[in-house]
């Protein structure tokens, strides 16, 4: 780390911030409860920063998501402190936040070593060596959530903007906040590509254009405090939690990805099924089989099992399909003669509960470690899968979260490419999750998740 030049860019950085009015700037990271965690410094402390971190407990990679705090092999307790150092590429003016910018950082020793359990590190590295494999991914994360009212009941939420799914109603009553998170968004140099009411009530829905694996996971972070910010300024509140209720559809986070070589598109082109090239098709058999344990860093949460359920589009079988919105892994052509530029894979397991830097750099490893390994996908599911006699269906994917953990206990590929420290702490955080709630009806772990998303 060459303290001396971070320093410096960030002078310029700072004294421009400055000049626009940013008076501070909040750097976050994503917790392995996925929950995004800051601390902030005044503009003109930003150099500071660059160059030498700020503090910050290594503890956090232990906390839950109500702020209990487990421990885990090598990493808990009070004691040690590691360093904040934000990535000033990504330094954005937040837009609905006046006075404030943000960064997303990566997290280092006192000694000068990188954090071994840090999640932003581990999606680079996984993307630096997809890389060297001579592999681009591109990624990008859709974002579901529910927008309510302030109400006194925190039990009791109330969806802003009534309306059928999908209708047209819903959008004309919140025009205005619609209007001002697009051009909040747009002010803050994110993509967006479509933007939409769901099917739940208060849902919304909006989807991002995608970047590399990290930018798409940076994104994501940025992406859900502006939709938090600019319904903070109408007065709303929003929960990107798996369920906000139990029993109704719940908040995907699907993550969209594609796969490039040297000779082009993996997932296009080629003369496997819908044009699969044979890397491509080994890519999505390797990630398909792996599913389930991928589902404990996707659908990390014990609500995440009340969304993971048939018929609500969450994806939760073990299958494939074309355009199939029931299977995991939902297989996406693109209008005829676009595959080249739009054919993708979207995991739809993938929630809001979920930590954007583990899922990107889960599946960067997935993707290196079947790239080569000529798979073949099984069948297609074209129909969904629960119209299915019983004895057709495909496999569900994990229906509890401890299920999940032990799939992702036995992956020793993801456990490899994750390091022993990151993968325990992970770990530590999902079992003691599943403590919390051993005696928690449906309703209880929705309400108790419903605002910390
Ligand atoms: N809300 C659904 C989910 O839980 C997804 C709906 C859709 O396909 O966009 O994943
Ligand atoms: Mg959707």
């Amino acid at each position: 780390m060459d303290r001396a030049h971070l320093a410096e860019r960030a002078r310029d950085r700072a004294a421009a911030l400055a000049a626009q009015g940013v008076h501070a700037v909040a750097l976050t990271w994503v917790d392995n409860a996925g929950i995004t965690r800051v601390k902030s410094v005044p503009t003109g402390r930003l150099p500071d920063a660059a160059a030498w971190g700020v503090g910050m407990s290594p503890v956090f990679d232990v906390f839950c998501l109500d702020d209990s705090v487990t421990t885990s092999r090598h990493i808990g307790g009070p004691t040690g402190d590691l360093r904040l150092h934000p990535d000033l590429d990504r330094l954005t003016v937040l837009a609905a936040q006046p006075g404030w910018a943000w960064a997303p950082v990566e997290r280092w020793t006192q000694e000068g070593e990188p954090h071994a359990a840090c999640q932003r590190r581990f999606a680079r590295t996984m993307m630096e060596r997809a890389a060297a494999a001579g592999l681009t991914l591109r990624m990008a994360f859709e974002v579901e959530w529910f927008l309510g009212q302030e109400t006194e009941d925190a039990e009791d939420p109330r969806p802003a903007g009534t309306g059928p799914a999908y209708g047209m109603n819903r959008l004309v009553a919140l025009s205005g906040y619609s209007d001002d998170l697009l051009a909040t968004l747009a002010a803050q140099g994110v993509v967006v590509e479509q933007y939409h009411p769901e099917y739940s009530p208060g849902q919304l829905e909006l989807s991002v254009a995608a970047t590399d694996p990290v930018a798409a996971a940076d994104a994501n972070v940025l992406v859900r405090q502006t939709i938090r910010a600019v319904a903070a300024r109408h007065g709303l509140r929003v929960s990107f939690a798996p369920v906000v209720t139990a029993g109704q559809v719940g908040n995907g986070g699907h993550l969209h990805f594609s796969v490039r070589d040297a000779d082009g598109a993996l997932f296009a082109g080629g003369a496997g099924p819908y044009a699969l090239t044979a890397r491509g098709e080994s890519v999505l058999a390797g990630v398909l089989a792996r599913l389930p344990a991928l589902c404990a860093i996707g659908a990390p949460g014990v609500a995440s099992y009340l969304r993971l359920v048939p018929q609500r589009w969450a994806g939760p079988y073990q299958c494939w399909g074309r355009e199939n919105r029931e299977a995991g892994l939902r297989f996406v052509t693109g209008v005829a003669g676009h595959g080249d530029q739009a054919a993708n894979a979207e995991l739809k397991c993938v929630d809001g509960a979920a930590n954007p830097y583990l899922v990107a750099g889960a599946v960067c490893a997935l993707v290196l470690d079947s790239v080569d390994a000529g798979l073949r996908l099984p069948a297609e599911i074209a129909v969904d899968p629960a119209s299915l006699p019983d004895g057709d269906q495909p496999p569900r994917l994990p229906v509890s979260l401890p299920e999940a953990i032990g799939r992702l206990e036995a992956d020793d590929g993801l456990r490899a490419a994750m390091g022993e420290a990151l993968f325990d702490a992970f770990l530590a955080v999902r079992r003691a999750e599943v403590d919390l709630f051993a005696d928690a009806g449906p309703a209880h772990v929705a309400a108790a998740t419903r605002w910390r998303y």
